[in-house]
């Protein structure tokens, strides 16, 4: 049986980043490189995206090193690759973006190559909706399509956004979000207020304090987030869980209630190694080893009886 393979879509980054920790000048970030990256430690990845030709030839060579297909990736011949700067204090678990520069975004438009049009699990990564909308019509038959959004679009283009939840089966959310994009407090009437536009998941992600799973109205798992003692850089650490989740998925080809369980806790183990570091600094030296053994303690923490 051939693989199934995570279609990914979504910004690919130079970012500047400003933290206690220190600080990363136009590293390599972006959704859909965190996604992809964390998603390829359990799936091949077909990724999607556009840069421009100030782009690192490494940052190409190390996702092309990665399980990840760069067919789908384009790059804009005089073009500025998207840069976005933030800066997070305090408890950091918000970013304060300082710029966002969409430059080669402005006239993107995700056209999938042939050979994506079959892939069974889609993850729509950070991204305007608009073009998530234009990736979903390419992809009707797919088994589990998801989308993970910010504060930005639900700000400027809510109108689109509602439309590609209405049309997705998981939606990743922070909480924040939850209540911005719904104007509900409640987190449980505000995840009912999405699943009522038609996701069977709403997974709410709640920074350093976990993330929880609503199945079809109900809450059905809780998960705590790995209790680190220092937190370099968090960006990233949505797209890294949301990789994490819906590669574990594809790499099973079983959608089921322990597999959703478990992918939420193999999402949360990827985040919480990604922000150990700046950029993807850590994932690139991260083994499967080590995600083994963080999962396992992530065992050992939620057990009751
Ligand atoms: P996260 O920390 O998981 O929410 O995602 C951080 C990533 O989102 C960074 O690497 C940014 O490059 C990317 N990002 C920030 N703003 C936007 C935006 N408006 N559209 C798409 N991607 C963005």
């Amino acid at each position: 049986m051939s693989a199934n393979h995570v279609l990914i879509v979504g910004s690919v980054a130079l970012d500047s980043v400003q933290t206690p920790s220190g600080r990363a000048v136009r590293a390599l970030g972006g959704a859909a490189v965190y996604s992809s990256v964390a998603a390829s430690f359990f799936a091949p990845v077909r990724m999607v995206g556009v840069v421009g030709e100030d782009v690192p030839a490494e940052h190409v060579d190390f996702l092309k090193s990665r399980n990840i297909d760069v067919m789908g990736l384009q790059i804009v011949p005089g073009g500025r690759t998207f840069h976005w700067a933030g800066a997070y204090e305090g408890d950091m678990n918000q970013a304060d973006t300082l710029a966002t520069e969409l430059n080669v975004f402005q006239d993107f438009r995700p056209e999938l190559p042939e050979a994506y049009l079959s892939s069974d699990y889609v993850f729509l990564a950070n991204i305007d909706p608009e073009l998530q909308l234009t990736v979903l019509d390419q992809v009707p038959a797919a088994k589990l399509k998801a989308v993970d959004t910010m504060n930005f679009w639900i700000t400027s283009k809510y109108d689109a956004l509602r439309e590609v939840i209405s049309r997705v089966d998981v939606v990743f959310i922070n909480d924040a979000e939850l209540r911005q994009f719904t104007g509900i407090v409640n987190l449980t009437k505000a995840a009912a207020a999405v699943h009522d536009l038609g996701p069977s998941y709403v997974i709410v992600k709640k920074g350093e304090h976990g993330a929880v799973m609503y199945c079809n109205q109900e809450m059905c798992f809780a998960a705590a987030s790995y209790p680190l003692a220092e937190v370099a850089d968090p960006t990233g650490a949505g797209d890294s869980f949301a990789g994490g989740f819906m590669g574990y998925l594809a790499g099973t080809g079983q959608i089921n209630p322990t597999n959703l369980r478990r992918a939420v806790v193999y999402g949360s183990t990827l985040a919480s190694y990604n922000v150990q570091e700046f950029s993807l600094n850590r994932f690139k030296s991260l083994t499967k080893g080590e995600i083994a053994s963080r999962y396992d303690e992530f065992k050992r923490i939620v057990l009751i009886d």
